[in-house]
């Protein structure tokens, strides 16, 4: 089911950006074939962990967490579970910019020299398994739903698919839609080379935790410049290259 959805939300988000492209640029497929590999290393990784993430949804059934000391709800203990998972997502991923070995982890998904929905799926492997283990142990501290966590997960891939997107929304459909949710505008100016620009706007789901941190950029980048300017250019098109990368260099965040 989840693969169906995703399936569905890939080629939806590619129809519309090949309709209505923010960017025109010339097909790559040396690059697409690259982000789709690392996007399938990255799932063969949540495959291997998944009874990481099994066993943690099933202790916290057993109603251990911090949640489960006051008596919630459930449709209030789904909400703040996606609450508490976003919010983890968004802090690991403050994390992985300041400290130089998790940046060089995620600087594979910063190299991407043009942003489009197969950008979602450029993740280091490493970046992947660590996010499912910080996961495994939210949902152990607070005794998530087990429910919450499946829709978590659903609307997270939706959303980075759709906020890597290369297409614009319209004035006002843009200017509401971004008080609730990262919109491809607003996640652009993550991927922008200027440090200043790196290094805001962290959201993946909601923007909510953007404004409360004081890291929200209200700049539109307009050009199509993309990528890290330091990234050795034989790396960007080798999928080796690209896996060994934290390993053979340590750049600062
Ligand atoms: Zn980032």
């Amino acid at each position: 089911m989840r693969l169906l959805i995703f399936a569905l939300g890939f080629i939806t988000f590619s129809l519309v950006q090949y309709i209505a492209p923010f960017k025109r640029k010339t097909f790559n497929k040396k690059r697409l074939g690259l982000n789709l590999s690392l996007g399938l290393s990255g799932a063969l990784v949540t495959k291997v962990l998944t009874p990481i993430g099994l066993a943690a949804l099933a202790a916290s059934d057993q109603k251990d967490g911090l949640l489960n000391l006051i008596e919630l709800p459930d449709s209030l203990l789904l909400i703040i579970t996606i609450l508490i998972l976003d919010l983890g997502v968004f802090i690991q991923h403050i994390i992985f910019h300041k400290v130089s070995f998790l940046w060089n982890i995620h600087a594979i998904h910063h190299s991407d020299t043009h942003l489009d929905v197969s950008s979602a799926l450029r993740f280091h492997p490493l970046e992947i398994g660590l996010s499912v283990g910080i996961k495994a142990a939210l949902i152990l501290i607070f005794g998530l739903s087990a429910v919450g966590v499946i829709i978590f997960e659903v609307l997270l891939n939706l959303s980075a698919m759709f906020n890597h997107s290369n297409f614009q929304l319209k004035g006002k459909v843009e200017k509401y839609l971004r008080l609730i949710i990262v919109t491809p505008d607003f996640h652009r100016v993550h991927h922008h080379p200027d440090k200043g620009n790196t290094n805001s706007n962290y959201g993946f789901f909601l923007s909510l935790w953007d404004r409360i941190f004081m890291t929200k950029n209200n700049d539109i980048v307009n050009s199509s410049d993309f990528g890290l300017d330091h990234f050795p250019k034989e790396s960007l098109g080798n999928y080796w290259k690209l896996l060994a990368y934290p390993f053979s260099r340590q750049r600062k965040p």
